[in-house]
């Protein structure tokens, strides 16, 4: 392979760049992104740089001297538009094009919006620096009432975060539970406590009928008829996969770009990060997956499997972190409503323990509240295959 080109110019992207030269590829090599700015982290976006903790200049995810060494050609502030696998190029905006022998395809995800609030100034959606900076000042300005629709996980962080501010929150969740699809009701309602400790208004099973205001928004009106007067509003409903790129291109595009289980999606293309979704045969599930460490894991493997062309099947046990108020909550593993929980240490009082979780007689998950070392110590349980008997048996020791 003389040519390979990466769409994508963020964590799998980056990380995907590295492997490839760190692995000996010495062949042409462009990085496509439509963001102008070069790779930048995204979770102090929702944590220490939406609380002005950190400064924005902490956020790239390397240095100008590694981006530099790794000799790549930057398409930055470039969006990809079509890709023809037969001629082996991707097609830009701006009508070039750029040919490949080999493509990483690690074009994350963006927000969900809610329609009719594109331009209604004070809402927000949060996945990129400029969005975080935007939120940020509008914080600075002091508003009063800050909404927050959706109590996932980027949701929850911002409540957080612009709690400690000392703004007045209100966060507007359509589930009875919040997390209760993922972490089951008992765990989930735990997550919703950490916010209602710590003052967050948390409004559950209730969905927004409309954002409203003039040039910027005043007021949020609740499906149950409650009106919520609001002077920022940030909606953090989901993500949607950016695939609209491959339309026509012959990749199966079905929720993220359906890859095999070595996470190859067509001839020499393969795809990491958010975007992807592929069969992992540890959790027999096929799974889309938008964690930080995954971007980062999924980049290094796909980059191998392009250039070794060995189809080594790809099967984390993915995990995740969110920091909420005094707490680091922590996932790993395929949690479901309906899976046996087990405290495994600590209280659910003092909101520092690790739950277990199984099904079918197996270890498939493992929740900590500031218990890093349990969560780490039962995901290598899981990664060894332990059935739930192990665990238990782990726990008593
Ligand atoms: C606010 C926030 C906080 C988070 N916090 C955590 C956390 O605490 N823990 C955790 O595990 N995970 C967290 N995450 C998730 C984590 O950041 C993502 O899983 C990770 O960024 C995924 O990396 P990616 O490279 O696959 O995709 P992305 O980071 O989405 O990057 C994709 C890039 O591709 C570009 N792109 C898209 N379409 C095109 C196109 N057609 N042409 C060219 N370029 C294109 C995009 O502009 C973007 O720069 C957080 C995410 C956000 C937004």
């Amino acid at each position: 392979m003389e040519s390979i080109a990466v769409v994508g110019a963020s964590l799998a992207g980056l990380r995907s760049a590295e492997t490839l030269r760190r692995d000996g590829f010495d062949g042409r090599l462009t990085v496509i992104g439509e963001e102008q700015r070069a790779p930048y982290d995204r979770p102090p976006l929702s944590k220490q740089i939406l609380s002005g903790n950190w400064d924005p200049d902490r956020a790239p995810l390397a240095t100008e001297d590694a981006l530099e060494a790794l000799d790549i050609e930057w398409r930055l502030g470039s969006r990809a538009v079509g890709l023809d696998l037969s001629d082996r190029e991707v097609r830009l905006a701006d009508e070039s094009i750029v040919g490949f022998d080999g493509l990483i395809i690690a074009t994350g995800a963006r927000c969900r919006i809610i329609p009719g609030t594109e331009d209604l100034d004070g809402v927000y959606t949060l996945r990129t620096l400029d969005d975080c900076l935007a939120i940020r000042a509008d914080f600075e300005a002091t508003p009063r009432r800050v909404v927050v629709v959706g109590a996932g996980f980027i949701g929850a962080e911002v409540a957080a975060t612009a709690k400690e501010l000392g703004l007045e929150v209100t966060m507007v969740e359509m589930e009875p539970i919040p997390f209760e699809r993922i972490l089951g009701s008992e765990m989930g309602q735990v997550c919703a406590d950490v916010q209602h400790d710590h003052g967050v208004d948390l409004r559950t099973g209730v969905g927004v009928a409309s954002i409203e205001g003039g040039e910027r928004v005043e007021r949020v009106v609740l499906t149950d008829g409650t009106v919520l007067d609001a002077d920022v509003v940030v909606v953090g409903v989901g993500v949607s996969p950016n695939t609209e790129w491959l339309e026509g291109s012959g990749l199966t595009v079905d929720n993220g770009v359906l890859c095999d289980a070595s996470c190859l999606a067509g001839p020499n293309v393969v795809a990491a990060g958010d975007v992807a979704r592929w069969p992992n045969h540890r959790f027999d599930e096929v799974m889309r997956v938008e964690h930080w460490d995954n971007a980062v894991e999924q980049g290094v493997h796909a980059a191998r499997r392009l250039l070794t062309g060995q189809a080594e099947p790809y099967t984390p046990v993915p995990w995740f972190w969110s920091d909420q108020f005094d707490r680091k909550i922590q996932l790993a593993g395929r949690t479901r409503p309906g899976d046996q929980v087990e405290i495994v240490t600590g209280s659910i009082e003092e909101r520092r323990f690790a739950a277990a979780y199984g099904r079918e007689g197996k270890l498939v998950g493992i929740l900590g509240f500031n218990r890093p070392r349990h969560v780490m110590q039962y995901r290598g349980l899981m990664n060894d295959g332990a059935s739930w008997d192990d665990a238990m048996e782990f726990a008593r020791k």
